[in-house]
């Protein structure tokens, strides 16, 4: 085998009651081995992820295929387990490695304890990969040490991916595709049309400030159109699908083109991500438009029912913002996963009771109409590069790597997706654990 990718694992063990809904298939993984097959490489996709993989099923795997080259990516959440999986190959090997953080995480990645030549990519990886792996580079890298290699790929580069309408991709290499979403049972695929987002929030690693060198892209309307005629081709009786863009809806003008795709396939309903400012100057008939090419839910970054939070994380929405777009939206009959964080830098009690107070209060609204309103909850982590994380680290006050939740677990029953990298705000642990769980309950 010349390339193993890997979709890295969030934890070391293996987990039960695995949240599928929480799950991100590898889409751009998936982008990176097309190319190498594309290119008569020989190429696998291990996803940890959805497979439930433990570190050391993870490292047995290795060591039996041993790869010439292992690509994998790094985010905050599994920089710890990441660094020690290449750290224990012993066998002689390239990484490749990329992944939203390792753009803040590169002076790191350059110090892991191995023998082994490591190429760190920032941005979009399909192209570069193929040259690496072919030893055909035809940029220098922006820094070099010894055997450790740093290219960036923005609007710069050769390897910079300016129309993302022709990229090919092949669903052969996502194993458990299609997904069942248990949620509203139906067999969904995933899909990408855009890559980059045009806001900026302070806690996110996607904000358009720590990426303003690659340009948003988005496929034309005919290549999303032809992917999703693909998928229905390839998967019998597909239900839905699930867009997986950070931000798939930014503005009217993408609500107005989601529409129309949309509604040329009658027979599919689709979700995605949006933004409460996305509606800003929607009227209800657009929305309603949304709902009639078949969207049944999008999700939404609520964060905080705090103004104050709001304008800290730079969020744009007021209180009132969000209660009169969430009216529209589920007046039109589209069911909302709002996200909520609590713990920010600083965030007191109050704020905390703000945020559970507007989530009481968009379910009750969502009830109103007859649609669905659940939440998804998290405890604030600050993620590599960030404005959040730069400016506590300004303040000497990061004192953790990120590393698994355990007694979050215990306390909402939810094993996946919780981590711990320190509390930050004013309100003790065990309150802000508290929160995190009412509010989940609200979903009961
Ligand atoms: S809108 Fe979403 S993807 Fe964009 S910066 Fe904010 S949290 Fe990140």
């Amino acid at each position: 085998m010349d390339v193993v990718l890997i979709n890295s694992p969030l934890f070391k063990d293996t987990k039960v009651n695995h949240n599928v809904d929480d799950y991100l298939p590898p889409i751009g993984l998936g982008y990176i081995a097309t190319n190498l097959k594309i290119n008569n490489i020989s190429c696998t996709l291990i996803d940890a992820v959805s497979e439930n993989i433990s570190f050391d099923t993870l490292l047995q795997e290795l060591n039996r295929v041993k790869p010439v080259f292992i690509g994998i990516n790094i985010f905050s959440t599994n920089f710890i387990i990441t660094k020690e999986i290449i750290e224990f190959i012993s066998f002689k090997t390239t990484f490749i490695v990329g992944g939203n953080a390792v753009q803040f995480l590169h002076k790191e990645i350059f110090d892991f304890i191995t023998s082994n030549e490591i190429f760190v990519v920032i941005g979009d990886g399909e192209l570069i990969t193929v040259d690496i792996v072919q030893f055909k580079l035809k940029e220098d890298p922006i820094a070099a040490r010894e055997n450790r290699f740093l290219y960036r790929v923005d609007n710069h580069s050769v390897y910079f991916p300016k129309n993302i309408s022709n990229m090919q991709l092949d669903r052969s290499f996502f194993r458990n595709e299609p997904t069942q979403n248990k949620i509203y049972n139906l067999k969904e695929a995933a899909i990408v049309t855009s890559r980059g987002c045009i806001y900026n929030c302070a806690f996110c690693g996607a904000a358009r400030k720590l990426n303003k060198h690659s340009d948003v892209r988005e496929r034309n309307i005919e290549s999303v159109i032809n992917e999703i005629n693909y998928l229905e081709n390839l998967y019998n009786s597909l239900e839905s699908i699930r867009i997986l863009d950070d931000l798939f809806l930014k503005n009217n003008q993408n609500i107005e083109k989601a529409s129309n795709i949309f509604l040329q396939k009658q027979n599919l309903k689709w979700r995605a991500m949006a933004h409460t400012m996305s509606f800003s100057k929607s009227t209800q008939e657009d929305i309603n438009k949304l709902y009639q090419s078949g969207c049944y839910e999008l999700s939404i970054g609520i964060e905080s029912g705090s103004e104050e939070i709001l304008k800290m994380i730079h969020k744009l929405s007021t209180i009132s913002t969000i209660v009169n777009t969430f009216e529209k939206i589920f007046k039109a009959g589209i069911n909302v996963k709002g996200y909520f964080i609590y713990g920010f830098p600083n965030e007191n009690i109050d704020d905390a009771e703000k945020t559970f107070i507007l989530a009481s209060k968009l379910k009750d609204l969502a009830n109103k109409y007859n649609t669905k309103f659940r939440t998804s909850v998290f405890q604030f982590r600050p993620y590599h590069g960030t404005e959040l994380y730069n400016s506590l680290s300004q303040e000497n006050l990061l004192y953790q790597e990120t590393v698994e939740d355990y007694q979050l677990s215990e306390t909402i029953g939810r094993t996946q997706f919780n981590f711990t990298s320190g509390n930050y705000s004013n309100i003790t642990q065990s309150d802000l654990n508290d929160y995190i769980k009412r509010t989940l309950e609200l979903n009961n």
